[in-house]
């Protein structure tokens, strides 16, 4: 089967989160794949946009300032793409400091509270135990456990750091229609990443609609083609601009899922439709697509 090459790529990780290629890397990364325009979708972070879009000038790459926000609903996590948005945008920049610094100010608090109940942690062995990961309470727990405070990690949830449990602490949220009204703020495009992976998808699109979304992800990373036309049948429901991308991170990454960026097929259709919404906005910045 000859497969039709990808020109586009709206959704792209560097090291200002978790991908393993800086912005100027990936871009370059980006054009020996051959891609046309791309976007830097980095979790909660706009801090690789203005490497990438110096970079992708140079080589003919169009680049649009992206984002990938999380979101939480109760029991499970929503991210949300925002494409064209003002990223000096200073509120927008407060916004994403919470987010990245939410957990660890949570694990922080939670840590301290054990302490003045007479259960004292290493912090340090706090973060060495959640790795590359974000710390979050898993790692508070197995700490315990290695302490003697605790016989297992279900008991210091239990008794210590589960929800209405003494050292238990809140942690900075946005529900997946905040987001979406936060980069409407900044005059940007909102957009459901990877709507597969969303349990009670007709529960939360609704709300994410109403809230301003104007997009959907149907032509992600290794989705069936049977995905993807069921994803595209429900965007034209919705009236959403379906997008997509590779969602990639590295080149290494073992097991499914794309190794390259533009592996996944995109549509110029959908970086049409975007920018048309973006060019009534006034967000066409120079060196975007
Ligand atoms: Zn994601
Ligand atoms: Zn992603």
């Amino acid at each position: 089967m000859l497969e039709r090459r990808s020109r586009v790529d709206l959704h792209l990780h560097t090291t200002a989160s978790d991908g393993a290629l800086t912005p100027t890397e990936l871009v370059r990364e980006a054009k020996a794949c051959g891609l046309e325009c791309i976007a830097i979708t980095d979790h909660d972070s706009t801090n690789g946009i203005d490497e990438a879009l110096e970079e992708g000038q140079k080589l003919g790459v169009g680049v649009i300032p992206g984002i990938e926000m999380s979101t939480d609903i109760p029991r499970a996590e929503i991210h949300v793409l925002g494409y064209y948005l003002d990223h000096k945008d200073e509120e927008f920049q407060k916004v994403l400091q919470q987010l990245r610094e939410g957990r660890r100010d949570r694990a922080e608090k939670m840590v301290a509270k054990l302490a003045e109940m007479g259960l004292p942690l290493e912090w340090e062995r706090v973060l060495e135990v959640a790795g590359k990961g974000s710390v979050g309470r898993p790692h508070i727990a197995q700490v315990m456990v290695e302490m003697g405070y605790v016989a297992s990690n279900v008991e210091a949830f239990t008794d210590y750091i589960g929800r209405n449990a003494p050292a238990y602490q809140e942690r900075y949220k946005l529900t997946p229609a905040e987001a979406v009204g936060f980069i409407r703020k900044t005059k940007g495009l909102p957009v459901l990443a990877h709507p597969a992976e969303v349990v009670n998808l007709h529960l939360v699109l609704p709300e994410m609609i109403s809230a301003g979304l104007v997009g959907m992800e149907a032509y992600y990373g290794d989705y069936s083609p049977e995905a993807v036309e069921g994803l595209l049948a429900l965007a034209d429901e919705h009236g959403l601009i379906p997008t997509g991308g590779t969602d990639f991170h590295r080149a290494e990454s073992e097991g499914h899922g794309p190794r390259h960026p533009g592996e996944t097929w995109v549509p110029w259709e959908s970086v049409r439709r975007l920018k048309a919404l973006a060019t009534r906005l006034g967000r066409i910045v120079p060196g975007s697509c």
